[in-house]
């Protein structure tokens, strides 16, 4: 059971500094207040970094081998607490308890194992020639999460960072507090040292951009929105300060005509529903060869019927009015509707039915802007570098997958991708694999020993 609904700052567990009043917490499912947290203030953020200040020349100096063994405890901790973790997620961000347990915890389970192990096995010190090249950390990161995958978000920065020797603020989204003042007891329960990760909750706009703005702060990793990606990483910018944005992304499903259809799309479709389609790597857009097109929606159609009992509700009622216009929108520019629609299938919670739409063209709104929910649409081309031209058409580049029946062909399509990461015929999460965007989709990468490499530093020493 969660013991804290507060704050953790060096070790501790506080309300706000001048805190108003709370921030609610809403059960999407059925639009029930389960819980209120401290709307942090700058006050807070100031205190926070100051504690992650105090920690940094200790953690920093803690031998690589003692961080992965602390990391190794905070799995354990979160092993051990999996259940209450999941059922947490499903309580407040409304995604069904096997996805919870599966994916949401699962995946950063697996993260966190990754990180305890390259900790110990990082080459922090390598000589070159006549110099020996050392891997120092950044310093203190100000870490900016979303709500969609809570504990995921926060355990890619946060389990890299302490790898790293970094210490860390984290200010978690609004709609999924409950997640990450969980996580803080698990790192408490680690024995990881006070002041060495610290919880603030609120507002974006009050502690979010008093996190980025803070001189003390040396590294700000963001997850979220272009918009405020773009935001973060101009004030960085302007103080010289390292930044790492993932941001949104409209991926390609590139069915080649070689391909098992049936799987392809099959795959395509769970993969834009999982999580109510809010996934920013989901795989948005199914590119179909004109020759088995119909058959192709015909297939999606089908299966994305299959999910109208299953699929979670959109994390707040904005979000879901956001989805609906873009549904509404896509009605309007002349794509065919072939299942869901705009109309909440119930009366209560965030609810939208599982959507999918047929002759979109590349040009469309749907076929260009991030929806966030479960809307998939389909595309005719005509041939491979139609399809190459339609897949690379957006501003965004952050994954994507690529269908064919041989594996090589599709290597080589997936080669010309402008894209951060691409399924081959299915893939497998794998928690050492790089991940983050090109183009509009984000500057950095997280995961592996690539994301370890975002929280270091490089010092040479000439000899
Ligand atoms: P958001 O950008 O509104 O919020 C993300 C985080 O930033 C939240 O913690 C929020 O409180 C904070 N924030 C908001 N305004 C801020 C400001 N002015 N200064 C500092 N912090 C601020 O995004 P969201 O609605 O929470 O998430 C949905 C978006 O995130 C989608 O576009 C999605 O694609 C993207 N996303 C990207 C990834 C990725 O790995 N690339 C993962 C998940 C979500």
């Amino acid at each position: 059971m969660k013991a804290h609904d507060g704050m953790y700052i060096g070790g501790e567990w506080r309300g706000g500094i001048g805190t108003q009043a709370g921030i609610p917490v809403v059960n999407p499912a059925d639009e029930q207040l389960i819980a209120t947290v401290p709307a942090g203030s700058a006050e807070d953020i100031d205190a926070a970094v100051r504690a992650a200040r105090a920690a940094l020349p200790g953690w920093a100096a803690t031998e690589p081998a003692e961080r992965g063994a602390r990391l190794a405890a905070l799995r354990d901790v979160l092993v051990a607490r999996k259940d209450e973790i999941a059922e947490t997620i499903t309580a407040e961000l409304g995604s069904p308890l096997p996805f919870s347990q599966k994916v949401q915890v699962g995946l950063p389970i697996l993260v966190a194992g990754s990180y305890a192990e390259l900790a110990a096995t990082y080459p922090f010190e390598e000589k070159v020639g006549n110099s020996t090249v050392y891997q120092e950390p950044a310093g203190v990161v100000g870490a900016i999460t979303p709500w969609n995958y809570p504990l995921h978000q926060i355990v890619n920065k946060v389990a890299p960072a302490l790898a790293a020797g970094c210490t860390i603020v984290l200010k978690p989204a609004e709609d999924t507090p409950l997640t990450a003042q969980l996580f803080a007891e698990a790192v408490h329960e680690a024995g990881i040292p006070a002041g060495v990760f610290n919880l603030v909750t609120g507002l974006g706009p009050v502690v979010g951009q008093a996190l980025a703005e803070h001189p003390g702060v040396d590294l700000v990793s963001f997850t979220g929105s272009t918009a405020v990606g773009r935001q973060i990483g101009a004030t960085a910018g302007a103080a010289v300060k390292r930044v790492a944005l993932e941001l949104g992304g409209k991926s390609a499903n590139v069915i080649l005509p070689s391909a098992d259809l049936a799987k392809a799309v099959n795959v395509g479709v769970a993969n834009v529903m999982s999580n109510s389609g809010q996934t920013c790597s989901a795989w948005t857009r199914m590119l179909v060869h004109t020759s088995r097109y119909d058959e192709a929606v015909e297939l999606a159609a089908d299966a994305a019927a299959k999910y109208a009992d299953r699929i979670g509700p959109l994390v707040n009622a904005g979000q879901r009015q956001r989805v609906r216009g873009y549904i509404e929108k896509g009605v309007a520019e002349g794509a065919r509707l072939v299942a869901g629609g705009p109309e909440s299938p119930r009366e209560q919670g965030y609810f939208v039915s599982p959507t999918v739409f047929a002759d979109v063209t590349a040009e469309m709104t749907i076929a260009q802007e991030e929806i966030f929910g479960p809307v998939l649409s389909i595309i005719r081309y005509e041939d491979e570098a139609d399809a190459l031209r339609i897949a690379n058409g957006t501003v965004y580049g952050l994954a994507g997958a690529v269908w064919a029946g041989d594996e090589a062909e599709a290597v080589a399509f997936a080669r010309q991708l402008e894209t951060g990461q691409v399924d081959i015929n299915g893939g497998r999460f794998n928690p050492l694999a790089p991940f983050g965007g090109y183009k509009q989709s984000g500057v950095g990468r997280e995961l592996g020993s690539h994301g370890l490499a975002e929280y270091l530093q490089t010092k040479s020493l000439q000899f």
